[in-house]
Order: C-alpha cells, then structure tokens, then sequence
C-alpha cells in the first residue's frame, strides 16, 4: 500500500483493533470507525462498584505462541499464567472437563456408566452426516453425548445439533476423543492440547488485551461513536462509508470487521436479490450475562463451570476472581451466568434472574444472604449460528465481496466464523501484510 493511501478500519473489537495494532507497527495510517463509545466490542472488563468482569467467560488461549509473545511484549507482566481446571456441573456434582473416563465413570450412576460405556463401545465411528451431533456421537457414543454436548450446544446455538455444523464445537471435539482424554487422565503433566486448564489472563481483566492494544495503536485515530450506516461502491471498489451523524470518509483501503449480513445490507447500491436473500438466512446468538456480587470468599475453584442440563436456561457460569484476584475486593467473589438467546429485547430478565437466583442457591453455590448485588448485561452478536451446511453460504457471500478489491474482511461476524481473540491478531497481521505487499486480502 503506498504511503499516500489511507486505511480505514470498520469496529473496534478485538479484530479492528489487531488491523490497527499491526498497521501501527508497519508504519501505516489508519481510521478506526467504532459505533459505541468504548474499544473492545465483545471482549471489554466491565466495573460495577469494587467488583470487575467481562462480556463472557474470557482467557487467553495459547494456541498461537506467536501472538501470545506479542500479548507478553504489549501487557508486560500484567499478562499472567493461569492454570485453573474447568468442570460440567452434572446432578449437584462437578466433573472434571475435559472429560476424562475415570472421573466421568465415577461421578455418574452405575447403571448409566454400563450404558455410556455399551454406547461407546457400540457407537457408528464414521456418522453418515457430518452434524455436530453425528460427530460427537462417533466420539463419545449417544449417551455421553446426551449428557455433556447435545444439550449444552442446543442452549448455546439454538438449534437441534443434527442442524449444527460440526465446527460449532470450536476444534474442542477435534481434541477430545478417547485417546487424548486417557493420556490426559494418565498423564496429567502432558501439554494439554484441549482449550481448557492452562490459558493467559492480564490482571485486570480480559479488556485489558483491547485497551493495550488501542493504546499502541494512537488513541487518536480511534473514532468514537461513528456508526456506519451505509457503504457506498462503484462495483469494484468501496469508495466511501456513511455515519449516522451524516459525516462520510474517503475510503482508499478498508478492513471491516462488521458483521458479514449488516456489511452486505448496508452496501450501496444494493446487491442482487438472491444475495440479499442469502444473507437474510444467517443469524446470530446474542447472550444476556446475569450477575450475582456476592459477599464470599469463593464460588468454586473453578475457570469455567459449564451447565449442560436442559434445566438450566444458562450454559456457562464463571467466577471472575479465579482468573485474576483483582476481580473482586478481598474476601469477597462473583459468580456470572451467560444465557444465549435469539432476541436479547424479549426477555424478561428480572423474571430470569429470579429463576437462576433460586437454582443456584437451591444447589448450594451460594446463599441468598450472602447476594450483594446483582446486574445484567448484554452481548449482541456473540454467536455466528453456524447451521448444517452453511460453509456453502458463506464462501457466496465472500465471494461476491471479493469483487472489491479494496475491501478486507476479518473478525467472528465478519468471516462469520467460530474464532477466538488470537484469530483476530492472526487475521490482523496477515490483513496488513498482504496490505504491504499490495494484494488483495478479501
Ligand atoms: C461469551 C464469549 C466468550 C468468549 N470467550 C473467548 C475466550 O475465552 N477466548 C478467546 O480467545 N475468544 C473468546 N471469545 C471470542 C472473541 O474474542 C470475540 O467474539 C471477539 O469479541 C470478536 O471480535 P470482533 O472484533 O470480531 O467482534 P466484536 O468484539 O463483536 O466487535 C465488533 C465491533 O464492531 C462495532 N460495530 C458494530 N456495528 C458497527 C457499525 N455499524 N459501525 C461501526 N462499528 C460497528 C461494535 O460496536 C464492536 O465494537 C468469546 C466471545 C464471546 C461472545
């Protein structure tokens, strides 16, 4: 790209914010356009009085050692090793996750363990179709898929999980089978290859990663409360965005990060009806958290407790001191659930919160007496529903946005993927890398 050319990036989420990280260690100008008024988008810590959290059950996976080292050099020692198991909530009990067989044979009745144990023994190793369902039964057998994953990812995605894509299950599948989990089990010490156990965490918070990298990038090319409304084209190139203030930008070179259905509404002209149509099918899973500040000591020791059962209206609970314990004041902890829903407005969530109130307490993860406070929170678009089938759909879509050549896509929503923050720095890197090189990166 030369030098003269300016890079304009659409939101401010982790995924904006690594094309502007990258763009400022090559040396490249760019304009951040951000909707709200805050960086971070679905990755931010939120304060409430002494107590912090954040929009979801965040860490640092350490998938990538590249970006991990980048995250070291860009936090110092703020970035912080955790080594903290996760584990089901299953009948009042905690198991172990990932599942190992001793653990799980141990905690479930024994005539269900002979039935897990036949129905793995007797499952169909290669599923005629590749649904998640079909998939995880090929690895686990009907019943433990019944317990632990069938009813989890129904919660989480809203569809039935012979209508899921099996890449849902965000490569956990892939990494969980039988032989992994018996290493795991014999071998504790062995680097775990799952997502769970050992993550990174900054002190602060998870927002931290979005704050540090908005910092490097130069606040002052961060716009602030710029929605974009509109994306004016020639057909080849994007040559303009327009605000909901009014104001438009020249575009020379854009990144967006938005989600990939709001990018093709919002193109002008509009494209053809069938596109239009294809992108109509896509849908996301927004969460609402529902969280209890709480005057204890600890929950559980715990990163993540995941509530499968369909008992439960929420899939995950996490309390935040056990990634950093600057997340809550001293002797004091919180306890946050996240419910998926498909229509965040519809709720009724003090109704809700009542409900998981009594759950919780019923189970004995903490006493009415000992509830401080509580609040809600709402994540949009924290889910790109990947449906059976849809890897068609999308190629479509992003084939017919490769017709401009100055347009980059990147970000969850934007390649309408099931990725993770180190995806996003990955995506950011190679987006101005191919921008120095001068290709086209759609
Ligand atoms: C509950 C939850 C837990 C997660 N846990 C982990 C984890 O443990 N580890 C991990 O690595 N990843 C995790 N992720 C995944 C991932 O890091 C996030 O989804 C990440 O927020 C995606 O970044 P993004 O920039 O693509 O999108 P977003 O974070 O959604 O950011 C998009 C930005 O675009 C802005 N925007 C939207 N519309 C417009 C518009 N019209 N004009 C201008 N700006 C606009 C939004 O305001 C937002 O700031 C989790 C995600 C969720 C939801």
């Amino acid at each position: 790209m030369g030098l003269n050319k300016k890079l304009t990036i659409l939101g401010g989420g982790p995924a904006g914010l690594g094309v502007a990280y990258y763009a400022k260690k090559a040396g490249l100008g760019f304009e951040l356009l951000e909707a709200t008024g805050h960086i971070g988008g679905n990755c931010k810590t939120i304060t409430f009085g002494e107590f912090k959290f954040d929009t979801g059950a965040h860490r640092l996976h350490g998938k990538s050692d590249e970006v991990v080292e980048e995250m070291k050099e860009l936090l110092k020692d703020d970035l912080r090793e955790v080594d903290k198991p996760s584990y089901i909530f299953h009948q009042g009990k905690y198991i172990d996750f990932p599942l190992s067989p001793l653990e799980v044979f141990s905690k479930l009745k024994p005539s269900t363990s002979i039935k897990a144990v036949f129905s793995f023994m007797t499952r169909k190793r290669n599923p005629e179709q590749q649904t998640f369902k079909g998939v995880a039964e090929a690895k686990y057998g009907s019943v433990i898929s019944d317990l632990f994953l069938n009813n989890y990812s129904e919660k989480l995605w809203g569809l039935p999980t012979e209508q899921l894509s099996p890449r849902i299950s965000g490569n956990r599948l892939k990494y969980l089978n039988f032989r992994t989990l018996v290493r795991d089990s014999l071998f504790p010490n062995a680097k775990p290859r799952h997502m769970e156990g050992k993550f990174y965490y900054p002190i602060h918070g998870f927002g931290q990663i979005a704050e540090g990298l908005g910092d490097y990038a130069g606040r002052e090319s961060i716009l602030l409360n710029k929605r974009i409304m509109a994306v004016h084209h020639d057909g080849k190139r994007i040559e303009q965005v327009e605000m909901t203030d009014g104001s438009r930008a020249n575009i020379d070179e854009l990144a967006s990060s938005l989600p990939l259905t709001l990018l093709i509404r919002m193109l002008t002209p509009r494209p053809d009806k069938e596109i239009l149509e294809l992108a109509e099918k896509f849908t996301f899973r927004h969460l609402t958290l529902i969280c209890f500040f709480l005057k204890k000591e600890s929950v559980n020791s715990g990163a993540t407790i995941y509530f499968p059962s369909e008992e439960f209206e929420f899939t995950r609970g996490y309390e935040p001191r056990n990634r950093s314990p600057k997340m809550s004041p001293e002797g004091m902890t919180s306890f946050i659930v996240e419910v998926p829903t498909h229509d965040l407005g519809e709720q009724d969530k003090e109704a809700l919160l009542e409900k998981i109130k009594g759950q919780l307490t019923g189970y004995g993860l903490f006493s009415e007496s000992e509830i401080i406070d509580t609040t809600f929170y709402d994540i949009p678009y924290a889910y790109p529903v990947l449906r059976l089938g849809i890897e068609e759909d999308i190629e479509k879509l992003i084939t017919y946005l490769s017709r401009f050549e100055n347009l980059h896509l990147t970000g969850r929503n934007g390649l309408f993927e099931y990725s993770w923050t180190h995806d996003m720095l990955t995506n950011g890197k190679r987006i101005i890398k191919e921008l120095c090189n001068g290709r086209h990166t759609g």
